[in-house]
């Protein structure tokens, strides 16, 4: 899947990232994981998404 591709149930701003869509904030791919690299996660920053790979 091509990064033409934008999938509109995933809005993402990290253009770093490979699966990033080129032409908008959106991810490309079919579905994300979501983790955290935190032992108790309590706001947005702990956490990651754990699909990210870099361009
Ligand atoms: S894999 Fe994660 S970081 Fe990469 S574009 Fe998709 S949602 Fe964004």
């Amino acid at each position: 899947m091509g990064t033409e591709y934008k999938n509109t149930a995933i809005e993402c701003s990290i253009e770093n990232c490979k699966h990033h869509c080129n032409s908008a904030d959106y991810c490309s791919l079919d579905k994300i994981k979501v983790g955290t690299h935190e032992c108790d996660p309590t706001k947005i920053p702990c956490t990651d998404c754990q699909s990210f790979e870099m361009k």
